[in-house]
């Protein structure tokens, strides 16, 4: 009997991963497919959606009180904790049975176990050896905690999901998406949080001014922010945790989550058997057509280090799949992606921060507005929503949105549509608004504030 020879092998099975095998098999390719952990990868099992389940029952305790403005009286009752998590998981499971459905509807043989690449044109799972023309690595990437002494005391992203039950008090340590999401989505839970980051403001490389507002809205809500502050310890004292920082100050709390950024997992996956190299910060080198020195093996996703996006993989191992499958040579277009930070309130930006425009253009024009939303007249919530634009002067382009507040992801993903297509400010001005929305603030702001 011939050995088969596939068209791709695809190891893991994670958002870049399954999108580049089902269109690959979809184009006729014969594909296979490796994964060790868990259909769907970190987005669909310690990632977007159950991150976004968790975000949508913190906003609830809010909710129950800003109902009471327009007279419904709510008795809020402390979470049922163990109800949450495991009608999450459930969830989790359904959409894990629904990756495979997809990939085996598709014709892709899904191989369960640890890959190994052997040599350029072969992976080795379980002892079986694979031959393949061309080799996908889309392994993604893994929390990393600093090395600090007692850091096995702290958890990841990824045991939070899974918590037999929730702390009274939590630190979190990083000031990155995955931190501020869960700063605010533990504080709406019903846990006293502090979060801890190093430098003076969190959510470098954002818009600053939505960096300061969001700081302020998640003060007013409660949750301690300490910036400008690290930890260089942690020891257990009495059944908690006690954090030396570096101020010297220390901190005692029930539990510390560590949410310092993520790293390619590339151990254990044989790339000293390749040509492949890395990049200086540690991720697979890809060209623009996501081809490493390997000729034959190629890299999309996390593990390549680009944007950490769900939708960034998805569009990679889709173009890959028709680069390889369809003769179809276009280079991915990277700019205006949208982002939200799924924040309490919601952050949500497209394009150039202010900071940014002002070195990319000669002269740029600064639109604000920051108010009360309308719900909030008789909740009675202080918070604010703030949304911004950022135009190019000389062409009249609108070049940044950002947002602060309700359902911010929303709308800016909408607008992302109108910037990438190069819509003018003229263009903003000209279309009439949703009224009363929040987004039709974005079409009605006419004063440039600086
Ligand atoms: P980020 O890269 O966003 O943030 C890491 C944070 O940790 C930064 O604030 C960084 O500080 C800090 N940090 C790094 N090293 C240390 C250290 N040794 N000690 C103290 N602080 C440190 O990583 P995340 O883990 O938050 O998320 C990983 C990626 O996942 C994100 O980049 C994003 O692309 C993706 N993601 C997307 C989401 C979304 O779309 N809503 C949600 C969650 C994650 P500094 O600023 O100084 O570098």
């Amino acid at each position: 009997m011939s050995e088969t020879i596939y068209d791709l092998f695809v190891i893991g099975a994670g958002s870049g991963g399954v999108r580049a095998a089902r269109m690959s098999a979809g184009f006729g390719a014969k594909v296979a497919i490796a994964e060790s952990r868990y259909l769907g990868g970190t987005c669909v099992n310690v990632g977007c959606v159950p991150k976004k389940l968790f975000s949508y029952a913190a906003h609830y305790r809010e909710d129950f009180n800003d109902a009471r403005g327009f007279g419904w009286d709510s008795a809020v009752s402390d979470l049922d904790w163990p109800r949450l998590r495991d009608n999450k998981t459930k969830e989790i499971e359904r959409l894990n049975g629904i990756y495979g459905n997809l990939l085996s509807n598709a014709g892709v043989e899904l191989i369960n176990g640890h890959a190994r690449i052997v040599d350029a044109n072969t992976v080795e799972v379980d002892g079986h050896k694979y031959i393949a023309k061309n080799i996908l690595i889309a392994v993604g990437g893994w929390p990393f905690i600093p090395d600090i002494p007692g850091r096995e005391l702290a958890i990841s992203s990824n045991e939070l999901f899974y918590l037999d039950t929730l702390p009274k008090h939590a630190v979190v340590i990083g000031g990155g998406y995955i931190a501020t999401e869960f700063a605010g989505i533990l504080h709406g839970l019903g846990i006293e949080v502090e979060q801890i980051y190093r430098r003076d403001l969190f959510l470098r490389g954002f818009d600053t001014e939505i960096r300061e507002q969001l700081a302020e809205e998640m003060t007013n809500k409660g949750v301690k922010l300490r910036f400008n502050e690290n930890v260089t310890a942690i020891a257990e004292k009495d059944g908690q945790y006690l954090l030396t920082l570096e101020s010297g100050e220390s901190l005692l709390t029930d539990k510390v989550l560590y949410a310092t950024g993520r790293k390619p997992l590339l151990e254990g996956l044989g790339l000293e058997n390749t040509k492949v190299t890395l990049n200086d910060k540690g991720y697979i080198a890809v060209n623009e057509g996501f081809q490493t020195c390997e000729p034959s093996i190629y890299a999309v996703g996390d593990v390549t280090g680009g944007m950490e996006l769900t939708p960034v993989a998805l569009a990679e191992g889709m173009n890959l799949a028709k680069r390889l499958f369809k003769g179809d040579t276009t280079v991915l277009d990277y700019s205006f992606i949208p982002t939200a930070i799924f924040s309490q309130p919601n952050l949500a930006t497209v394009g150039f921060s202010e900071e940014d425009a002002r070195e990319r253009f000669t002269d740029i024009a600064v639109y604000t507005s920051r108010f009360t939303h309308l719900k909030h007249t008789l909740s009675g919530n202080k918070t604010k929503t703030f949304l911004k634009l950022v135009v190019d002067k000389a062409s009249d382009k609108v070049v940044g949105a950002h947002m602060m507040g309700d359902d911010a992801g929303e709308i800016i993903q909408g607008l992302a549509v109108a910037i990438k297509a190069g819509a003018t400010k003229a263009d903003f001005d000209s279309t009439i608004g949703i009224h009363p929305t929040v987004a039709e603030e974005f079409v009605t702001m006419r004063d440039a504030t600086r």
